[in-house]
C-alpha cells in the first residue's frame, strides 16, 4: 500500500469499530459500522468537512496484518471464505504481510494488492456498510487506530500523520 504509498487493509479496523451499530448492509459490516454521524456540527446550523483521508508515506502500519486481539479477525469481517484465505495466506511469521517490504514500507505488489488493502469509499461501504459521505472521518479514524496498535499512540508514525491529515485540511 505505498508508491508508493501503502493503504489500509481495510479489515485493519479495530474491533471496537465492529462493534459499533450498523445502517445497512450485511450482519458482518454491521460490526464495522462507526457510532459516527456524517459530517460534524459545528452548532449554528454549521456543518464541518470532515479532513480528506490520505496515507501518509513511510508508515506501513496496516500492513502489519496480525494486530492482537483488539482487532476484528478476517472471519467477523468477510463473509467470502474466499477473501478469509487469501487475508489468512498473506500473513507472515512475523505478522506482517508477506508483499510488505520493511526497508521501505512500501508493498511490494501495490497495483496488484487485494480489493480489501484499497482505502476507497466504496470498499469501506461494501465491507463495513460506512457511508461514502464519512469515509473520510472513518479512514482517518482506522488509520490512527492502526498507527498506535502497531508503533504506540506517541509515535512518530502517528504525529506525521495527524500533521499531514491537518495540513491537507487547512490548504
Ligand atoms: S498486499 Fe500486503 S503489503 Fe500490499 S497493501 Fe496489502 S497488506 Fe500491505
Ligand atoms: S495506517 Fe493509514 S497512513 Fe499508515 S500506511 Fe496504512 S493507510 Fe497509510
Amino acid at each position: 500500500m505505498s508508491h508508493v504509498m501503502v493503504v489500509l487493509p481495510c479489515f485493519a479496523t479495530v474491533r471496537s469499530a465492529a462493534n459499533r451499530p450498523r445502517q445497512n448492509g450485511n450482519s458482518k459490516t454491521k460490526k464495522m459500522q462507526s457510532r459516527s454521524s456524517g459530517g460534524a456540527s459545528l452548532g449554528f446550523g454549521g456543518e464541518r468537512k470532515d479532513p480528506p483521508w490520505q496515507c501518509v508515506q513511510g508508515c506501513g502500519a496496516c500492513c502489519k496484518l496480525d494486530k492482537g486481539p483488539s482487532f476484528a479477525t478476517p472471519e467477523e469481517i468477510f463473509d467470502d471464505p474466499l477473501d478469509v484465505r487469501l487475508y489468512r495466506s498473506l500473513i507472515g511469521p512475523d505478522g506482517w504481510c508477506i508483499h510488505y517490504k520493511k526497508s521501505t514500507r512500501t508493498c511490494s505488489i501495490y497495483s496488484d494488492r487485494p480489493y480489501f488493502c484499497r482505502v476507497e469509499p466504496d470498499i469501506f461501504q461494501e465491507l463495513y456498510g460506512i457511508d461514502k459521505k464519512r469515509f473520510n472521518k472513518e479512514a482517518c479514524s482506522c488509520c490512527r487506530d492502526t498507527i498506535k496498535e502497531v508503533y504506540g499512540s506517541k509515535s512518530k508514525e502517528l504525529d506525521n500523520f495527524n500533521h499531514t491529515i491537518r495540513s491537507s485540511s487547512s490548504n
